[in-house]
């Protein structure tokens, strides 16, 4: 369900029926205020809507300023163990913290951070991660282990008066990472930051991260997401656009709708979908483009797009909704496409 609180973070909302949001994390240090802005720029350009960088002590704490001033999407503060260094992302600008209330000390300190946080309106994010959870949860089914985990977090927060926060129960296990998400969902309304953490290269993470992430969005479960990349954290914002575009809950400019060739193709369908995909590139409008291999199912199995090519012998067809409009020879496919195709957006 997505009837979550509302949390501020920055100049942006998340919760609510607010769109969910794309969040990456900088990989350079986080203390060489150039380089990390450099690469923060770079996502921004790319969609990355909120950024995550690592605060690991005080001197990369207080380089958050001077990032903050020249970068233009949210900044969170990462920051394991020590709640002055928490205290120091607040006061130095961040706009959210990450801590883990487990591992940043006694009670009196969450309390300290949670009550930086509040006078700064600045939301903290607690949760589990299936690689540094407390012995006790030992033996426990995953899934299980991870909600109490995080379970105990929130309450150590609650205790301190404070409620403005957002959860995320990481682990590498897609299947642990959604049962322990749903219980979570079903449980509290704070809102949920969602990502398969360690999801490896990025092959196997657009896979891993598309069932993890996408399973949990289809059932509307999820308010800002990470697609965890090892390697360069563009790659990361790529693949979260589609989840996100591919789960049905956001939209960002034209999809293509290809078919995969069968016997029954008589033209060049794939030369052909490449020059589409390139044709519509820097479209900023939400439209289904179809391209499909035959007359006799193309325009059927692709009804639900706006517009479309379907190939024949030697000829191909151009059709909107489903409905044929014009059948020219395959020379002039792609030029009669471009020509309705303008037509269409500017209808
Ligand atoms: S649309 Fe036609 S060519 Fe493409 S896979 Fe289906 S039947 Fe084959």
């Amino acid at each position: 369900m997505r009837n979550k609180r509302t949390v501020r973070i920055g100049d942006r909302v998340i919760g609510g029926n607010e769109p969910v949001l794309i969040q990456s994390m900088t990989n350079t240090d986080t203390a060489d205020v150039d380089a990390t802005v450099s690469q923060i720029l770079s996502l921004e350009e790319a969609g990355c809507e909120i950024i995550r960088v690592a605060a690991y002590d005080v001197r990369s704490a207080c380089a958050i300023e001077g990032i903050k001033e020249r970068i233009h999407i949210p900044l969170v503060a990462d920051v394991h163990f020590d709640a002055d260094i928490a205290i120091a992302a607040i006061e130095h600008g961040a706009d959210k913290v990450r801590i883990n209330p487990g591992n940043i000390g006694s009670e009196a300190n969450v309390r300290r951070v949670a009550d930086a946080a509040k006078m700064h309106h600045v939301p903290i994010r607690v949760g589990a991660n299936s690689g540094s959870l407390d012995s006790k949860y030992q033996g426990m089914d995953m899934a299980d282990a991870l909600y109490e985990s995080a379970l105990g977090n929130i309450r150590m927060l609650e205790n301190a008066g404070f409620h403005d926060i957002v959860v995320a129960l990481k682990s590498s296990d897609v299947r642990e990472s959604i049962r322990a998400y749903r219980k979570m969902d079903a449980s509290f309304d704070y809102p949920l930051h969602v990502g398969v953490t360690e999801a490896g290269d990025f092959e196997q993470s657009i896979v891993k991260s598309s069932i993890g992430i996408g399973g949990l969005l289809a059932d509307d479960i999820g308010d800002t997401i990470r697609v965890s990349v090892t390697g360069d954290p563009i790659l990361e914002i790529k693949a979260a656009k589609d989840i996100l575009r591919f789960s049905g809950v956001r939209s960002f400019g034209p999809e293509i709708i290809s078919c995969p060739t069968c016997a029954r193709t008589e033209i060049d369908l794939i030369g052909l979908t490449g020059k589409v995909k390139e044709l519509v590139k820097d479209i900023d409008r939400d439209i289904r483009i179809a391209v499909m291999g035959c007359i006799v199912n193309g325009p059927g199995e692709a009804r639900n797009a706006d517009i479309g090519i379907a190939g024949g012998k030697g000829e191909g067809l151009i059709f909107k909704k489903g409905i044929p409009v014009i059948k020219v020879r395959e020379e002039e496919l792609f030029d009669t496409f471009r020509e309705y195709l303008k037509e269409y957006l500017s209808e």
